[in-house]
């Protein structure tokens, strides 16, 4: 369609060497376009589409910080505040050395769909850090996230901006970019979520995205006539979203063969067991080969291709663009038939195309791993009328905004005669939202 192409066109243009973001607005506004034709003329007028890729704000800055030995280290932090039509800004932050603006703009411009997707008042945005906290010290840590929050805590607030964790950002770094904002504005108020238990955090936050991801794929499973029970699980990465997705989908009748980290993947066709990985990887900070050298009956891959491992179902948990075409064609001759998307955008274009061409049903990332977003939001509102709610009621909540984000999908579908293509389906419900509201509120 010549509207979308152009406006591609034109943001690619507009914003070289972010090869990611230019790959978010290609696979997203290609989806679009049956949404798009019905109000073309509307759409060019107002400009919907080049608004939407143009962040409202976007903010990077220097953050140096001092090692245990005393040396200088200096990084770049950034916040890309995409759009805030439907509510505060929302989304994670992320501390890895790929970090980079395209990067950053690549996750804030996903966030938005996704948080519209989720129904509930939330803007779209994204942030993170050059940093590597890989093999670091908790004093190191702390240092770095003391000197982040010296600049963030300007932009952010409880009814501004709200970050959460992403890759390297979990509840120790929440903590300490937590005790540095209160120490800085004097106010103990839900700027951030993800946080612990004991001071604001909400229950099944830490659980949020694993087990949302899963629930959402029992839901497409059961529209299938199928079932999670008997499936035999890849699941890349061995975070926060991979261990979760791992504990639901046992606790569910499956059996996980595989979790994953940077260096290599582990493999045992009994399962992986979810405590010993969870200590491992949480308490000792450990890696997956430890994992392996405790538990017999289990083998190491070091540097090998997880996605050559035979299974029914498989969840990327990592990272963007893990599966590349190879992997894909792999998956797809070894036989197997869904994919649930736990990390943002892990399948490179050329790999999307090849699997739905192949017939594989795939949860986009968009809606599969949303369930964290959406219980930092009830973090949010816990944290707003200081009263908390229980695990159980919390997990029961998290269990029918999942359901309630298939019926979305379902209905743009539906609207649009898209069979079951989830990938448009979602991003549709979610632009549809987030473009009423801006018209709502006036584009300019
Ligand atoms: P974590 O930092 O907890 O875990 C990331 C895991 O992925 C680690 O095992 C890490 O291995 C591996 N990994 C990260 N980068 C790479 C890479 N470049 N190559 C190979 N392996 C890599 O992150 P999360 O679990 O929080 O996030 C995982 C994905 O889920 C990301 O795409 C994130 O954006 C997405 N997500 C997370 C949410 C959350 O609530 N946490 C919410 C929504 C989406 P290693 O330790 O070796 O680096």
């Amino acid at each position: 369609m010549q509207y979308v192409n152009e406006v591609i066109a034109t943001v690619i243009e507009h914003s070289p060497g972010q090869p990611e973001f230019h790959q978010a607005v290609k696979e997203i506004y290609e989806s679009l376009i049956p949404a798009v034709k019905k109000h073309e003329e509307e759409y060019r007028r107002t400009k919907i589409l080049e608004m939407l890729a143009e962040p409202e704000r976007s903010i990077s800055f220097r953050v140096p910080w001092v090692d245990d030995h005393g040396k200088v280290h200096l990084n770049r932090g950034y916040r890309i505040q995409f759009n805030s039509a439907l509510g505060p800004y929302k989304g994670g932050l992320r501390f890895h050395p790929s970090v980079n603006r395209g990067i950053v703009k690549f996750l804030g411009f996903e966030q938005i769909f996704k948080n519209a997707l989720t129904g509930m008042a939330i803007g779209g945005a994204k942030g993170g850090a050059t940093f590597d906290p890989k093999g670091k010290s908790d004093q190191e840590i702390m240092s770095f996230c003391q000197s982040f929050m010296t600049e963030l805590f300007r932009h952010i607030g409880p009814n501004i901006d709200v970050p959460a964790g992403d890759i390297g950002v979990g509840g120790r770094e929440i903590g300490f970019l937590f005790g540095q904002y209160k120490r800085l504005t004097k106010r103990f108020e839900g700027a951030l979520s993800g946080k612990g238990v004991e001071f604001g955090g909400s229950e099944v936050r830490v659980e949020a995205t694993g087990y949302g991801a899963i629930y959402l794929t029992e839901e497409m499973l059961k529209h299938h006539d199928d079932t999670i029970a008997g499936k035999k699980v890849v699941i890349s990465g061995s975070g926060n979203v991979a261990l979760y997705a791992l504990q639901k989908a046992y606790q569910m009748g499956a059996t996980v063969v595989t979790v994953s980290d940077s260096n290599g993947y582990i493999y045992n066709e009994n399962g992986i067991d979810f405590e010993t990985i969870r200590r491992i990887k949480e308490d000792e900070r450990g890696r997956v080969k430890d994992y392996a050298d405790e538990m017999t009956g289990t083998d190491y891959f070091e540097g090998g291709n997880i996605w050559e491992v035979p299974c029914d179902l498989v969840i990327p948990c990592a990272t963007q663009n893990e599966i590349s075409l190879d992997s894909a064609k792999k998956l797809v001759s070894n036989g197997c038939k869904y994919i649930t998307e736990g990390s943002n955008m892990p399948c490179t274009r050329e790999a999307t195309d090849y699997l739905k061409d192949a017939g594989m049903i795939i949860l986009p990332s968009k809606a599969a791993n949303a369930g964290g977003v959406a219980v930092s939001t009830l973090e949010m509102s816990q944290n707003s009328v200081r009263q908390y709610k229980t695990f159980k009621q919390l997990d029961r909540q998290l269990h029918e905004i999942m359901i309630n984000i298939y019926t979305r999908i379902m209905d743009a579908n539906e609207e649009y005669d898209l069979k079951d293509d989830y990938i448009a389906g979602a991003n549709i419900a979610g632009f549809r939202r987030v473009a009423k509201a801006m018209r709502l509120e006036g584009y300019v």
